[in-house]
């Protein structure tokens, strides 16, 4: 059957529209507050589960300053801003690519003890990334620490972080050789996923750690990751195993360790998104040995 363009177009937007709700609902917005409500705009944003919805308000970009940011020290070169629609930015413009001065250290002495959001009170320490080499050309990102990292100050070292080892050796590779992080460095109470809020304070630090590092893929692992370095609709199940571009750096999304423990029937999805990383890691030149 032929359906209408527009009908066709209709139904899409809707269905996007229903994953976005969706997706917000997961991570605990529970009123969307639209100008003229109510619920005044300055007191709403502190409201935990209340996310408002300005016409200017860059609400669904990853590297926009839609919530108050940690001061950034060292120069990042960011786009300006673009006009955006409720579905993303109206004009193509090309990103510009990372650019930073700062190293790893820099970025973690900057985030301190850091009480910069609530999960502060909840945590044991902070969970900064992990990796034995700060040029590493592979850096995985998962949503935020759990019991076992939050008490041994390590991201990954719980079961999820077992398999997730496991991954990084199959594809013949050693934990010491990539980058570990997360995009909220303190542990959520009772494990939830961080608030778009919190994820929106934490994840400059990240941004600030890939710039130092450059790596050549990024490996997003579930969505609250996926969200937060990419500016896109769809969920994991939809975007797994297609490279994205963050800055000119390639990202590949795949499902979170914590779900393939739940269901194994997943890791041969993983498996061959992986295998994709390492093939492109293999196709380029070799780093520059140090001297
Ligand atoms: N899950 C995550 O997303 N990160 C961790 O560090 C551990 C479990």
């Amino acid at each position: 059957m032929n359906r209408d363009p527009n009908a066709t177009e209709l139904l899409d937007l809707l269905k996007e529209s229903r994953e976005y709700t969706q997706y917000f609902a997961e991570l605990g917005v529970e009123t969307i507050a639209l100008p003229g409500d109510h619920v005044k705009s300055e007191l709403s944003h502190s409201l935990p589960g209340t996310l408002v919805v300005e016409p200017s308000t860059q609400w669904i970009g990853p590297l926009e300053p839609e919530l108050p940011q940690p001061p950034v020290k060292a120069p990042i070169v960011s786009n300006p801003p673009q006009p955006t629609s409720l579905f993303g930015a109206l004009t193509a413009t090309q990103p510009t690519p990372l650019q930073s001065t700062e190293s790893m250290e820099d970025v973690w002495r900057d985030i301190g003890d850091c009480t910069r959001c609530g999960l502060c009170e909840g945590r044991t320490q902070v969970v900064n990334t992990y990796g034995g080499n700060h040029k590493a050309r592979l850096m995985f990102v998962g949503e935020a620490p759990g019991a076992d990292e939050d008490a041994q100050g390590k991201p990954f070292v719980g079961r999820a972080g077992q398999l997730l080892t496991k991954i990084i050796e199959a594809i013949g590779m050693k934990r010491e050789d990539v980058l570990i992080g997360n995009v909220n460095r303190c542990r959520p109470p009772g494990n939830r996923q961080p608030t778009l809020e919190e994820a929106a304070i934490c994840r400059p630090f990240l941004f600030r750690e890939i710039a130092a590092v450059q790596p050549d893929v990024i490996v997003v692992m579930g969505n609250t990751a996926l969200r937060n370095l990419l500016e896109v609709r769809e969920g994991i199940t939809r975007v797994r195993g297609k490279f994205q571009d963050f800055r000119g750096i390639k990202v590949m999304p795949t499902f979170h360790p914590a779900y393939l423990l739940r269901d194994p029937s997943k890791k041969r999805e993983t498996w061959e998104d992986l295998k994709k990383v390492r093939d492109y890691l293999d196709s380029l030149p070799a780093p520059p040995q140090e001297s």
